[in-house]
């Protein structure tokens, strides 16, 4: 292999499971990102709503250096004192009284419903373990997640599915009336489907959710993977909401970019995860909840939530002073730093067209779907560069009117 591996190193080597763009970033600050030709790119996708901070964020870098010279790894033969610091801290900030820590999304998914199943069954029996969960939804992809999840082309072609999985209508509590019984263990549903297009919960849909699990004994699950640690304006989405579940699963932000997850859960369902029922050798990790304390401590503060807010606006604004001159979207929607537009009717499915361009122009987004570009920058993203990416973004999206 020459000194600097290239793009087409991706095809000798990887597995096909990825379609990366050509460039290779190789460097990043804040929100600027650099690649290996010293091309400038701002960064309004974050990773997918991973970097919260940014890049290289101080608060991190101190984090994770001083662990790194401490202690890396034991396994959970023995505790250690980053996660014991982790789990107190989000039990102190949330509803929860326990908390599970993992590497993944996928993995706290995959720990919420094995949970569910096993509270079901130790409680109320074999009988009781549906579970409900809703279409275009996205919860991971293990296997039991991708099952849940309401993209179908994501657990076909796999051999038989886990039974016991149904899928209602996003934001239609009439769609659940019809699915949910005695025997459902558990309803688990994203405050505000990312993967699936942007789409904010109806607070009345949460509630009605809660009511009929509240009814039929059944477990609330919030999958706040992408929606958690202050992407949405709050430290999670559930408190907006006013409505509290009784499993909400965490990630992504959470680390910033070092690989964790947490399972947050209360005292009455906690004690189902007993001894041996679940585990992981990474859970836990020192290095990763280190960086998860400072990354969750950094944030849940006013000024920063306050910010995500103010930059809320201020995005809104921008993309809704491009379509006023392109008319290129149908619709500006999401909460705090998890942006989606919808195209229009005239660039149906261009989404992706858009981010293409958009990249040539030096801004980094993201798409949500075939039709709707989704931007979930740093939530300290300064004003700056939020201009800049804008700009850059405008650049674009007269590319692709250009081309009609
Ligand atoms: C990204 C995501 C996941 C999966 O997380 P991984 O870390 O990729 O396993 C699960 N749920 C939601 C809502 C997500 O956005």
């Amino acid at each position: 292999m020459s000194e600097h591996p290239t793009r087409a190193d991706f095809d000798h080597y990887m597995v096909p499971n990825y379609a990366p763009q050509q460039v290779i970033p190789v460097h990043g600050e804040g929100s600027r990102l650099w690649d290996q030709q010293g091309r400038e790119y701002i960064d309004f996708a974050g990773g997918i709503a991973v970097n919260g901070l940014g890049h290289c964020h101080p608060v991190l870098v101190e984090a994770l250096t001083t662990q790194a010279n401490k202690l890396w790894h034991l396994s959970n033969v023995y505790t250690n004192e980053p996660a014991l610091k982790l789990a107190r801290s989000l039990v102190e900030r949330t509803f929860a009284d326990k908390v599970y820590l993992c590497s993944s999304g996928g993995e706290a998914n995959e720990a919420a419903l094995k949970l569910a199943r096993r509270w079901a069954h130790d409680h109320h029996g074999e009988h009781k373990h549906r579970i409900v969960s809703f279409s275009q939804s996205f919860h991971g992809r293990t296997f039991f997640t991708v099952s849940v999840g309401g993209q179908p082309k994501y657990s076909q072609g796999f051999g038989p599915v886990p039974e016991g999985i149904v899928h209602g209508q996003y934001n239609n509590l009439d769609s659940v009336r019809e699915l949910i019984d005695d025997d459902t263990c558990a309803v688990m549903v994203e405050p505000m489907q990312g993967e699936g297009g942007i789409i904010p919960a109806v607070p009345e849909f949460l509630q009605g959710l809660r009511e009929l699990c509240d009814e039929h004994n059944a477990l609330l699950i919030f999958d706040e993977v992408q929606t958690g640690v202050g992407r949405t304006g709050s430290l999670y989405a559930y408190q907006q909401f006013g409505v509290t579940p009784d499993i909400l699963t965490s990630a992504k932000s959470l680390g910033g970019g070092f690989p964790v997850g947490a399972m947050l859960t209360t005292d009455r369902v906690a004690p189902a995860m007993a001894v041996g029922t679940h585990g992981s050798t990474y859970g836990g990790n020192p290095l990763a909840s280190a960086v998860a304390l400072a990354a969750v401590e950094y944030i849940d503060t006013p000024e920063v939530l306050d910010g995500v807010k103010l930059r809320h606006d201020q995005c809104r604004e921008h993309l809704e002073a491009i379509n006023h001159r392109h008319s290129v979207f149908r619709e500006i929607r999401g909460m705090g730093l998890l942006v989606g537009a919808e195209m229009a009717p005239d660039y149906e499915g261009r989404a992706k067209d858009l981010m293409a361009l958009a990249l040539e122009e030096g801004v980094m987004t993201l798409i949500a779907g075939p039709n709707v570009l989704r931007l979930a920058p740093s939530l300290v993203i300064p004003e700056e560069d939020l201009i800049k990416g804008m700009r850059r973004l405008e650049h674009a999206v007269t590319r692709l009117v250009a081309d009609e």
